[in-house]
């Protein structure tokens, strides 16, 4: 069964979604260093999510971010913190809420990263990179001992490269 077919219809033949209801603690902590990171890319055009998954699809997802915001675009992009824009409505949430252009790069077709800050912030419509579609690898391996560094690496100056490319549109 693929991803589309879990999916019911509604009556007008559309996509049903559905939801699961999450409480998540509030906490009173907050990172002087991230809200100042926050206050200092407030004006970038892009945010970039990445599902920061723990497997090979997720490293190589969470490298090609760190490549566009850090090395590539790093003049026109913000990296985002995915945890912290999720689960607190601080600067990490607010840079992705304001930002002209969100782009979520997902290490597979779950789709971690859009989903949970949809969730956040309703209203978002990020553009959604699913990664491992970018790249040639043997679809079988899950984590990340399983493939080596540099192929690692090279994979996600590919994938980082094609998000670029979108840049141009
Ligand atoms: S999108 Fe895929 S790789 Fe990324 S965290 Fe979710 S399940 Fe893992």
């Amino acid at each position: 069964m693929n991803c589309s077919e879990q999916t019911e219809k509604n009556t007008c033949g559309e996509k049903a979604v559905e939801y699961e209801t999450l409480q998540i603690a509030k906490t009173r902590s907050v990172c002087p260093m991230c809200e100042t990171y926050a206050e200092e890319n407030a004006s970038k055009q892009i945010a970039i999510l990445s599902c920061e998954g723990a497997c090979l699809r997720g490293e190589i997802s969470r490298q090609a971010a760190n490549l566009i915001c850090f090395n590539l675009a790093a003049e026109k992009t913000v990296r985002i913190c995915l945890g912290g824009a999720f689960t607190k409505d601080t600067g990490q949430r607010n840079l992705v809420r304001n930002a002209p252009r969100v782009i979520a790069i997902e290490g597979c077709f779950i789709n971690c990263a859009s989903r949970m800050m949809e969730g956040a912030i309703p209203e978002l419509k990020p553009e959604v990179i699913i990664a491992d579609r970018l790249y040639e690898f043997d679809k079988k391996l899950f984590s990340v001992n399983q493939m080596s560094t540099p192929e690692i690496v090279k994979h996600a100056n590919t994938v980082a490269e094609k998000v670029i490319q979108l840049f141009e549109n």
